[in-house]
């Protein structure tokens, strides 16, 4: 390899919104025939609504709210910032928020735990508060609302607290614009996409039928994104991998090479060989589009 042509596809890269870690780091991308990429921040926006609350007949929705968003309040994941936001300032349809009148200012929350890949607990007004994926068993009415929101391609967040579910929240991201097409350049250039998600199974295959994606990898752990990659190298294949948050940094370092959304954290973008500086998702084709030609110039 010479190490001008590399430099040369480096300093290209560079025009695209590509930052390259080294040069030799092209050299990996030649054989890559799947791309992993990641749901949340990657896929979709990561931007995040709160857009219904369901409870059982009785309860009180604005306690649920409450309770969830003052746990939230100390969570950074994007599902928490809309619970937290939604609790403070209402969910829409606007009237709802307005029947509320003003803001909510929140409750304290004492014994913050995260639990990653699952949700948040600690003590709020005196009550053990779980938000998230921590309690199974649901009453058939929030059992209903779950798989309700979830068909919608919501991710659904169940509220309890002192072991028994009061609640159920939903909350959507929307698919960017330009997901589709860049899962049809990663296919014109003969890569299979991969989709990976610590979601529900239900919602993650919502998001892929949206932008084209056969493959899916959901309701996987945090800590298990990294065994997903090393699976699909031990079938022999050679995995490029897109993601954007803390969650997904082991497995881009784990990648045959790992893209970082430069709008994503800077545990992402530490551990990927590169950087789409835009968080554009169509510029990881142009990586690997540029650096087969820029080894073919070699050659
Ligand atoms: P992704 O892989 O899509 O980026 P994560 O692995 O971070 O998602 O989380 C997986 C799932 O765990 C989320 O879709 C959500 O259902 C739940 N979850 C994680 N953190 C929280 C939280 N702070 N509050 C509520 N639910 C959460
Ligand atoms: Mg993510």
């Amino acid at each position: 390899a010479t190490p001008t042509a590399l430099m040369v596809g480096t300093g290209r890269g560079a025009q695209l919104g590509i930052l390259i870690k080294g040069p030799e780091v092209l050299e990996s991308t030649r054989r890559v025939d799947t791309v992993v990429l990641d749901k949340t921040g990657t896929v979709t926006t990561g931007r995040m609504t709160l857009q219904e609350v369901y409870v059982v007949q009785d309860a009180d929705e604005k306690q649920v709210l409450r309770l969830a968003g003052a746990l939230e309040h100390a969570s950074e994941h994007p599902v928490a910032r809309a619970i937290a936001v939604g609790a403070e300032m209402g969910v829409p349809p606007l009237e709802r928020s307005r029947e509320w009148g003003r803001v909510e200012p929140l409750p304290e929350a004492e014994g913050f735990e995260n639990v990653p890949g699952k949700g948040v607990r600690g003590r709020v007004e005196g009550h053990e508060v779980v938000v998230g994926r921590l309690i199974d068993v649901l009453p058939a009415e929030l059992a209903r609302a779950r798989e309700e929101a979830e068909r919608d391609g919501r991710t659904a967040v169940v509220v309890g607290w002192d072991g028994v579910a009061h609640g159920v929240l939903a909350v959507s991201d929307a698919v960017k614009e330009t997901s589709a097409e860049a899962v049809r350049s990663l296919r014109a250039l003969g890569l299979t996409p991969v989709l990976l998600t610590g979601d529900n199974r239900v919602v993650a295959e919502a998001v892929a039928r949206a932008v084209g994606i056969d493959e899916v990898i959901a309701e996987v752990l945090p800590e298990d994104k990294v065994d997903a990659v090393r699976r699909l190298q031990g079938e022999g294949r050679v995995v490029a991998m897109v993601g954007d948050g803390v969650n997904d940094a082991a497995a881009l370092a784990a990648a045959d090479l790992g893209l970082a959304m430069g709008t994503g954290t800077d545990a992402a973008i530490e551990a990927g060989d590169l950087t789409l500086v835009r968080g554009d998702l169509r510029v990881a084709a142009d990586a690997i589009r540029l650096s087969r030609r820029t080894l073919s110039t070699i050659k």
